[in-house]
């Protein structure tokens, strides 16, 4: 029925003929079978039909987690949709920036927040405001249960848009990543390829869905190997560790690790019937990696991907998982360093380019943008720093906008941080570059200490015989947490505001 969609068409492929088999277990314990969601999928795509949506609109999406979100994404594929999904935690300044560059057709937001955007959509020229809300309540799902499910997929060929994601950008406008058929379903395919998904597998899902880790990791590899989901509407340690006993993956960002590691219940035996770790999004401190394997006797597998190309390399299944290294690049995509136009040798820090049938189709509405980081060969600059080593492994050593030039020189905050992060009473740190009159900018670092006595002097004097007198910070402040966005990644900006006038002063 979906044979003219090519991402429908393949995300349905695994589950022809099983629609009894389970796809998603819900919070409440009640399940959904392949045959049920899929029926669901196909009333949201003919309402969204009724709504106006045809081939190539876009239908923004700003709700709480649920499986019927999941079930408008795919139903807005089936019409022939684009979805654009958006962060909860966007206020309605910054939905009216979404709206006004989006132009969808359709904005679906929750019914506590009706008011507040209806106004910014009517500017916008939205023509249809529904709501959808956790419960499945809402003017969108009513619409839906009115419908009747074979609905007749819309045509979409594999170069033809699928999603939007706007980039989290901290600096500048956001971007919107436009994501085609094929370049969702290559990566869905390829990674139920390399971490061994299987019908008999069930990936527990408490990530958020509208970012790419949740929406297309988790879900669409989870529906290319027709296998299932214990689908949590929130991050819970709890519930995480009851629903290992008869789960088999966990797809988690570092901040997931850290926390279940402090869980009482979490060791060899309530783990027992898990085969794959997961973590990606945001780095992962070696010491979290030795420590789940100390307590699980599981190596977390670590990948590395972005808004932009879906996954671009992962540890392997069998083999070393590196810690610290986000592994090999997957079949069908390339990795390369460069330093400018030159490509860079094994070992040697540059920034990090990929190509493959991952890597989006350019910036919404941002042509330059576009042309100034995807070559006209296809690489993609990432704007990620990193290196390869002789056996191929790929180390990410951050952001090239955090990289910090202190007198002409460069510093790479990563070398910095490890050596502070091996520090007796230290449980991580940021090392970011702040406005120096002589030197530009001058290193300083952020330190969560586990409680131990830690003066600013004993780290500036353990640092001494081990870094270059330029790579030395200048400051040490201390916090209690690192400033994180729902995706564990350190705010280095935030920092950087927080701390602006240290040199100034
Ligand atoms: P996003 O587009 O929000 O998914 O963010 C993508 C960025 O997250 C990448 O460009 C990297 O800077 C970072 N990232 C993703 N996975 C990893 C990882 N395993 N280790 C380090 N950084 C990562």
């Amino acid at each position: 029925m979906y044979e003219n969609n090519f991402l429908a068409q393949n995300l349905r492929a695994s589950s022809l003929g099983r629609d009894d088999a389970i796809f998603v277990k819900k919070e409440d314990g009640k399940t959904l079978s392949y045959g049920e969601f899929f029926k669901g999928a196909e009333t949201y795509a003919a309402a969204l039909a009724k709504l106006g949506v045809k081939a190539g609109d876009r239908v923004a999406v700003q709700v709480e987690k649920s499986i019927e979100v999941l079930q408008l994404y795919v139903g807005t594929i089936i019409a022939g949709g684009v979805f654009l999904p958006l962060n909860t935690a966007y206020t309605p300044t910054e939905i009216e920036y979404f709206l006004g560059d989006a132009t969808p057709q359709v904005f679906v937001c929750t019914s506590k927040n009706k008011d507040a955007l209806s106004k910014v959509a009517e500017k916008c020229g939205v023509a249809a405001l529904e709501t959808m809300d956790q419960d499945g309540s809402g003017s969108l799902p009513e619409r839906a249960r009115t419908q009747m499910a074979g609905f007749r997929a819309v045509e979409r060929a594999k170069d033809d848009l699928a999603a939007i994601l706007y980039t989290s950008g901290t600096t500048g406008r956001s971007k919107g990543a436009m994501l085609s058929h094929g370049n969702l379903w290559s990566n869905a395919a390829a990674l139920k390829e390399y971490w061994h998904f299987t019908q008999e597998d069930m990936l527990i899902h408490a990530l958020p869905i509208f970012h790419t880790h949740g929406l297309f990791v988790a879900s669409n590899t989870t529906l290319a190997a027709g296998s299932s989901l214990n689908f949590m509407n929130k991050f819970d340690v709890d519930a995480i560790i009851e629903a290992m006993a008869d789960a088999t993956v966990l797809m988690g960002v570092p901040t997931f690790y850290v926390r279940l590691l402090t869980h009482e219940k979490l060791n060899k035996e309530t783990t027992k019937n898990m085969r794959l770790f997961v973590s990606g999004s945001a780095p992962l401190l070696e010491e979290t990696h030795m420590q789940w394997r100390e307590k699980t006797g599981h190596a977390i597998l670590e990948r590395y991907g972005m808004t932009e190309t879906n996954m671009n390399t992962s540890n392997p299944y069998d083999g070393e998982r590196r810690a610290g290294t986000v592994g090999f690049p997957l079949p069908g995509v390339e990795v390369r360093i460069m330093d400018g136009e030159t490509e860079l040798p094994v070992g040697e820090i540059g920034s990090i380019e990929v190509r493959g049938p991952n890597v989006f189709q350019g910036y919404w509405q941002m042509p330059e943008k576009t042309k100034e980081e995807l070559r006209d060969n296809g690489f993609f600059m990432t704007g990620d720093l990193g290196m390869i080593d002789e056996k191929g492994y790929v180390s990410i050593i951050g952001r090239s906008k955090d990289l910090i030039i202190t007198g002409g020189y460069n510093v790479y905050p990563k070398e910095i941080e490890l050596l502070i992060d091996d520090m007796d009473g230290v449980v991580e740190s940021a090392v970011i570059g702040l406005p120096h009159p002589d030197f530009g900018e001058g290193v300083c670092a952020v330190i969560v200490k586990n409680g131990k006595d830690l003066s600013e002097d004993d780290v500036l004097s353990a640092m001494k015989n081990d870094l270059a007198k330029y790579k030395q910070p200048k400051r040490v402040f201390f916090v209690s947490e690192l400033p994180r966005n729902t995706m564990g990644k350190v705010q280095k900006k935030a920092l950087r505001d927080t701390y602006a006038n240290t040199f100034s002063q």
